[in-house]
């Protein structure tokens, strides 16, 4: 199938969306932008765009073979790929297997801490609130999702922590938390969507602890671009 890249739907922060010329399929593109704090910092790198697309299209990738609905069909250049169009669901659904970031924070205990189970938890994806986090009870009450539905984002999301814990574990990665985007196709077919990259994930080379995500902007720690780079040579190996 030969794509045509259409007018641009949307800009975010990190991806551009297009549209294609068949409405169930968009053109995902991936920017060098870094933004953390809900923009309030921002920097440009070179070849982001193109390490998070090969990312994701890799992860992605598997998970679709693993029988997990995402929306990525195929990588059509370093830094663009072709997905589903869904319609996207407003919460970002956080998984957790070790403290860190905002849940140290939350409970003073230290980073690195293992849960003795892991954790999913909802934040409501409202840029100008800063994306506040959301009881089961309350997504209910506001009508965001419905309880069927929620138990099948519980259980994706598990299901997504055991097949990508496992694939990082094989290469010498802790996967300490990430986020999930849902979405439907077709209506009602509910699938995997955004990106799972550095930029979404907290990972951890098992070796000697040391991050290789998004924190190293985050908290200025540098190594950026190395720390990128080195997920996609061991997420392609
Ligand atoms: P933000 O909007 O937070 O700045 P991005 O730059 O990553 O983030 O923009 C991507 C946007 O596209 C997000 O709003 C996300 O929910 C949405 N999105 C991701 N995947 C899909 C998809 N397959 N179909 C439709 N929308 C999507
Ligand atoms: N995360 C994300 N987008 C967000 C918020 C969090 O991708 O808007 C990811 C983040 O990279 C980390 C996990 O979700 O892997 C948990 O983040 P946390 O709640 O600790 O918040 P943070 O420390 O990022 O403020």
């Amino acid at each position: 199938m030969k794509w045509e890249k259409g007018e641009m739907l949307y800009e975010g922060k990190a991806k551009r969306l297009y549209a294609t010329q068949d409405p169930d399929y968009l053109v995902c593109e991936f920017k060098d932008s870094l933004t953390a704090f809900n923009g309030k910092l921002k920097a440009e790198l070179a070849g982001k765009g193109e390490w998070n697309n090969r990312i994701s299209s890799a992860i992605m990738g598997y998970l679709n073979e693993q029988g997990v609905a995402t929306h990525f069909v195929e990588q059509i250049s370093q830094s663009e790929q072709i997905v589903k169009n869904l319609k996207m669901v407003p919460l970002e659904a956080v998984v957790r297997n070790v403290i860190a970031g905002s849940l140290h924070k939350r409970t003073g205990m230290p980073e690195g801490t293992p849960l003795s189970r892991s954790v999913v938890e909802y934040f409501w994806k409202k840029d100008e609130l800063d994306d506040p986090m959301m009881s089961h009870d309350l997504i209910l009450a506001l009508e965001i999702a419905d309880e069927e539905q929620l138990a099948a984002f519980h259980e994706a999301s598990l299901r997504v922590n055991d097949l990508l814990g496992a694939y990082m574990a094989e290469r010498g990665i802790l996967l300490v938390d990430f986020k999930l985007e849902f979405g439907y196709f077709h209506g009602d077919d509910l699938t995997v969507g955004d990106e799972v990259t550095p930029d979404t994930c907290r990972l951890w080379n098992k070796k000697d602890m040391v991050k290789l995500d998004k924190d190293r902007f985050r908290r200025k720690l540098g190594n950026v671009a190395e720390a990128y780079q080195e997920v996609l040579t061991r997420v392609t190996a």
